[in-house]
């Protein structure tokens, strides 16, 4: 890797070395053959994908090494970066921007100047602010090294308790079972994922968890890590949401997953707008408000056409957002329009017995998400028919029929 002279302007410079930065890079090199193009990341790894950090990569099936579909992790091996001229500097933190000057500072104080910029900065775990949070033997799960670390430690026999049912926790947990632990999910909300699936769909994933062993612990909380002789956790004490009796589970491990908070502080010191919620604000072409200056990936707050300003925590919304964001900063002219989609009123259309279902979410008779489990087939289809906001039928039970031709939803062009 090349040594990084201080002072330097460089014509892209990208924050954060997540996928969206990474995807950004691949994007502008596209483009422009020549720029300088620098990432600064404060992670001491090249870029990676995170969706097997709670996945294969935790159940030991691939290791770390080689490209993610080919049984590793990373985005691209370390020769792209040298052949295609994409300088990675690692373990460094970005103190501060100075959109004015055009330059940022690192954690090392040097100095960098720069013609266009990405802030790609993600987020990272909400803590749990409960007694013992910090015991060995609690983990959160962001990155490689969180995932090497539970991964370690998952075998059979070993008691795990999972806080929180989103998407993170019950794909550890899921991990974690088939590793042949002996699973507990703790979750105050009285059942999974309640602002995104009905009842039936709730019944449907938590029988997956029951089916193979796990306990489930809904309305409640966790409140305390316990130490055990040694100091390491040894407990987790939970207490019922609607009061009542404490109680300890043992174990082994906790891993908490209750979210994420996004990395927005490098913006809003620089004076960028910042939205409570949703990230660093940016236009359709990702822009902010200073020109040159973009954001992409989880902490990108865009205005979509459908549902107002608002963020994805999605690993497609990473790539789609970085190749946006690289087109724009090497003075391309794209909006940003991407109907995300999640691995992982609902109608179902399928068998859920047999595990292969679509669910379409349906607001005032428009289609507006599907949540797909082992039925990808229409996906990109189904994904054109939610960005073009189209209308189900008046009875939308037709849409549970297999046999329904999803093709005949499309309106016919005049
Ligand atoms: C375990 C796990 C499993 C997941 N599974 C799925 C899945 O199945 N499907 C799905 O759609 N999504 C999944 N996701 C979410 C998906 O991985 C993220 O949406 C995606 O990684 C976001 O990419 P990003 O580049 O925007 O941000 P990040 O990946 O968070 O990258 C941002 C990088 O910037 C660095 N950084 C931040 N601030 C600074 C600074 N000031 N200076 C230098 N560096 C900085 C951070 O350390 C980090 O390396 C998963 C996430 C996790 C953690």
């Amino acid at each position: 890797m090349a040594t990084t002279n201080t002072n330097r302007v460089l014509d892209y410079l990208l924050i954060g070395g997540g996928l969206a930065a990474a995807t950004a890079a691949e994007g502008i090199r596209k483009r422009d053959p020549q720029g300088s193009i620098l990432i600064v990341t404060n992670e001491s790894q090249l870029p990676y994908h995170r969706p097997p950090l709670s996945k294969e990569y935790l159940r030991s099936e691939i290791g770390p090494e080689g490209i993610y579909g080919n049984g590793g992790v990373y985005v691209q091996l370390p020769d792209w970066y040298r052949e295609q001229r994409v300088e990675v500097l690692r373990e460094i933190e970005t103190t501060s921007l100075d959109t004015t000057q055009k330059t940022v500072r690192l954690g090392d104080s040097r100095t960098l100047g720069f013609r266009s910029m990405l802030l790609a900065t993600g987020g990272r775990p909400r803590r749990l602010n409960v007694p013992g949070t910090n015991l060995s033997g609690v983990h959160m799960l962001r990155t490689l090294a969180d995932s090497t670390a539970i991964r370690e430690q998952l075998f059979e026999g070993k008691r795990v308790v999972v806080v929180g049912s989103g998407f993170i926790g019950l794909e550890t947990a899921a991990s974690a079972v088939s590793k042949g632990a002996q699973v507990t999910i703790v979750e105050p909300m009285a059942r999974a994922w309640p602002n995104l699936v009905s009842p039936q769909l709730a019944d449907y994933f938590q029988g997956q968890f029951t089916r193979r062993g796990a306990t489930l612990r809904y309305g409640y909380s966790a409140n305390a890590f316990v130490a055990g002789a040694d100091g390491r956790l040894a407990a987790v004490r939970i207490t019922p949401v609607s009061g009542g009796q404490a109680e300890e589970i043992p174990c082994d491990l906790a891993i908490v997953g209750i979210g994420i908070q996004l990395n927005t502080e490098l913006a809003a010191s620089a004076g960028l707008e910042v939205d409570t919620r949703h990230g660093i604000v940016v236009d359709e072409r990702l822009e902010t408000r200073v020109a040159s200056i973009f954001a992409a990936g989880d902490v990108a707050a865009f205005p979509d056409p459908i549902g107002g300003r608002m963020h994805f925590e999605h690993w497609d919304n990473a790539i789609a957002s970085g190749e946006v964001a690289a087109a724009n900063m090497a003075g391309g002219d794209e909006p940003y329009r991407h109907v995300p989609y999640f691995f992982s009123t609902t109608i179902v259309r399928g068998d859920m017995s047999k595990n292969t279902f679509t669910a379409f979410y349906v607001q005032n008779d428009i289609l507006r998400a599907a949540l797909m489990v082992n039925d990808d087939a229409q996906m990109d289809f189904i994904s054109e028919l939610i960005a073009a906001s189209t209308p189900t039928p008046k009875d939308t039970k037709r849409l549970a029929d297999p046999a329904f031709d999803l093709a005949s939803l499309v309106i016919p062009r005049r």
